[in-house]
């Protein structure tokens, strides 16, 4: 990519969310841009992070830790698929995990996670597409996860994440992501003040970040606008 090609599709981003904002109601403040690297190198990391941008999310470990000793500063999200032996390198290097799905690797994170660390901030990744997606908990298990979760102390519990099924029809886009917020409402009404910070919505990317900025999202993920097409 040529020179500040990163720095320049930020800026695109952010215009674009402020923009989807404005047209549906929602506060720019409460609406925060996770910068997709995987893939990428960590020098692009580092152009982000000089253009500003300070959460960055990666899908696999082994890739992310290379990232993470080279661009001190960032703040990490991990973001992709959870296997049990993977955890404890999770609980030590991330501050966010956007993929918890079982309470297994909920306790397994919590168990892990530094003393001197704070609690790690976790997400519950729901299954909003049925038989198309296999990842995620399963709507009518989410109770029953989040109960689990509430008790382990290592772990503050701030919401739900989703990865739709790709649709190109806007209104589809919406369907899924506000099955996602519906959900999120239903959580707090149910637990009530155990559920204290359980207010983010992570879900949205390159391809339907708009629909998801109409439903609620707080965390959009976003990996090619920023940084261009993996390949
Ligand atoms: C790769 C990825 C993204 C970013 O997708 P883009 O379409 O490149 O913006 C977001 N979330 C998850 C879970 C991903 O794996």
């Amino acid at each position: 990519m040529a020179e500040n090609a990163v720095a320049e599709r930020l800026s695109e981003v952010r215009e674009r969310i402020h923009t989807a904002c404005g047209q549906y109601g929602r506060d720019p403040a409460d609406v925060h841009l996770l910068a997709v690297s995987k893939t990428k190198p960590a020098e692009l990391v580092a152009e982000a992070m000089e253009a500003g941008q300070t959460h960055f999310g990666e899908n696999y470990l082994q890739e992310a830790l290379d990232k993470v000793s080279a661009v001190p500063g960032a703040i990490w999200h991990f973001i992709g698929a959870i296997q049990s032996n993977k955890t404890r390198a999770i609980a030590e290097y991330f501050d966010w995990v956007h993929t918890v799905a079982s309470v297994k690797v909920a306790r397994r994170l919590a168990d892990q996670r530094p003393d001197d660390l704070p609690p790690l901030k976790v997400l519950v990744q729901v299954n909003v597409s049925g038989e198309a997606s296999k990842a995620g908990i399963d709507p009518a298990g989410l109770a029953a996860l989040i109960d689990g979760i509430l008790s382990f102390e290592r772990l503050e519990l701030r919401g739900l994440m989703a990865i739709p099924e790709p649709q190109t029809d806007f209104e589809r886009q919406r369907e899924s992501f506000r099955t996602l917020r519906e959900l999120r409402d239903e959580m707090t009404r149910q637990f009530g003040g155990d559920l204290a910070a359980f207010t983010d919505l992570s879900m949205g990317m390159t391809d339907d970040m708009v629909a998801a900025i109409a439903e609620g999202a707080t965390w959009l993920r976003i990996g090619t606008a920023i940084f261009g097409a993996r390949n």
